[in-house]
């Protein structure tokens, strides 16, 4: 923010025309504040209904359930991407049901607000947790209803893809300007973070193997902070090609695309849309040896902390980008499909390439304007869009 030309730090009590906070703030001052037509917020104020693992599960759901009431069953099927999960313990007989009905099956306890990996573990046997349940609910009496469920349950995906014997799961950043109508941009890096230990289900209690966060890993004895744990989307991407073939990939990544658009339309109609708003996502996706993308989880504040000289000027260019797509400096027309390195998904409804020949429109197989993992000239892009900085004007 220092870096653009004619903003200004303000102090605590300041008046401000953008505010990078944290949802903590937001909690205790959203609702008191007066914000005048043209300032602008990275939260919207219920953020939770989709970075909260039990509410974003109920609200996909429910999604599920409408459009199967609407469109039928195959339509509902493409929701088909989060692993089973109860809310606990209020849906505790709900899943001791399913448990029963996959006999030996693993699955994850996580709590729901918490992050970077902390309070999981995995499990086979129900007396494992019928302790622990004993344990919560004992202490929860005391603690209002709010708390009760504060943990999901989730079947655990056992046939993670592995690349050198080894888990990942993918951060990809998708940033919405408005909920209705629905708005989306996809940002072309991203990255995949590994397990230092070879994954093996014979063991399922090491989170250096089963938990994929770069927080966790980062502990791991034999953690080397030169190599990380982490690969480039772009690199994944081209590895996953050169095995598989282009097809294949592109499959897999229309699959991604898919699941960021329905979950956002999951709680399309349970998000107060506020025009001061908008939203930088961290997606969590874990891909499983058949290349199916599973949403895992969705972060309103991913971390932005670098772990690497590549990772902080990825982490540079996507901030930055942000703050040209938001855009307080007026400088974009509004017609923009891209805006260095992001790429509008969505725009109350699905947005196409401009290369669409006619043809191909004819025989409806045009194609998404979505570029994960591709090239990000995103500098390139932005000497060509954007006019310089207005000198005098003052934000
Ligand atoms: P946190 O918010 O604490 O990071 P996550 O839900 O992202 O919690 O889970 C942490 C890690 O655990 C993930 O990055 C992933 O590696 C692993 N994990 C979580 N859920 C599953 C699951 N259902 N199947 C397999 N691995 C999972």
């Amino acid at each position: 923010m220092h870096q653009r030309p004619n903003w200004i730090e303000v102090k605590d009590d300041g008046e401000w025309d953008f505010n990078w906070c944290d949802v903590g703030w937001l909690r205790e001052n959203f609702d008191h504040a007066y914000m005048e037509e043209h300032v602008r917020i990275n939260h919207f104020r219920n953020h939770y209904e989709l970075t909260r693992k039990n509410l974003m599960v109920k609200n996909l759901k429910r999604f599920q359930k409408n459009l199967e009431k609407d469109m039928g069953r195959t339509e509902a099927s493409k929701c088909d991407f989060f692993p089973s999960t109860y809310a606990m313990p209020s849906e505790y007989h709900l899943f001791v049901e399913e448990f029963n009905r996959n006999p030996g099956s693993t699955w994850i306890m996580k709590p729901v607000a918490k992050s970077q990996g902390k309070g999981i573990f995995l499990f086979r046997k129900l007396k494992d947790i019928i302790d622990w349940k004993k344990d919560r609910s004992r202490s929860e009496e005391q603690k209002d209803a709010a708390h009760l469920d504060s943990y999901v349950v989730q079947r655990y995906i056992e046939n993670p893809y592995l690349i050198n014997g080894r888990k990942f799961d993918l951060r990809v950043y998708v940033l919405v300007t408005s909920y209705v109508p629905l708005k989306v941009w996809l940002y072309r890096d991203g990255f995949a973070r590994f397990s230092s230990s070879r994954f093996s289900l014979s063991t399922i209690d090491d989170k250096y193997m089963h938990l994929t966060n770069v927080s966790v890993q980062k502990t791991a004895p034999d953690y080397d902070p030169e190599k990380g744990c982490k690969w480039q989307m772009q690199q994944l991407r081209r590895y996953l090609t050169a095995k598989y073939g282009r097809e294949v990939v592109e499959t897999l990544f229309g699959d991604m695309d898919n699941i960021i658009i329905r979950s956002l339309q999951s709680v399309q109609k349970v998000i107060i849309n506020d025009k001061h708003c908008f939203e930088l996502y961290g997606y969590d996706i874990l891909l499983d040896h058949n290349l199916k993308p599973w949403l895992i989880e969705v972060n309103a504040s991913p971390s932005h902390a670098p772990s690497s000289q590549e990772d902080y000027e990825m982490k540079y260019g996507l901030l930055e980008d942000t703050l040209n797509v938001v855009d307080m400096e007026g400088r974009l027309t509004g017609q923009e499909k891209r805006v260095g390195g992001f790429d509008l998904m969505w725009n109350d409804g699905p947005v196409y390439t401009e290369d669409l020949n006619l043809q191909t429109f004819g025989s409806l197989s045009f194609t998404a304007n979505t570029h994960l993992g591709c090239v990000n000239d995103r500098e390139k892009n932005l000497r060509q869009l954007l006019k310089p900085f207005p000198l005098q004007k003052k934000i």
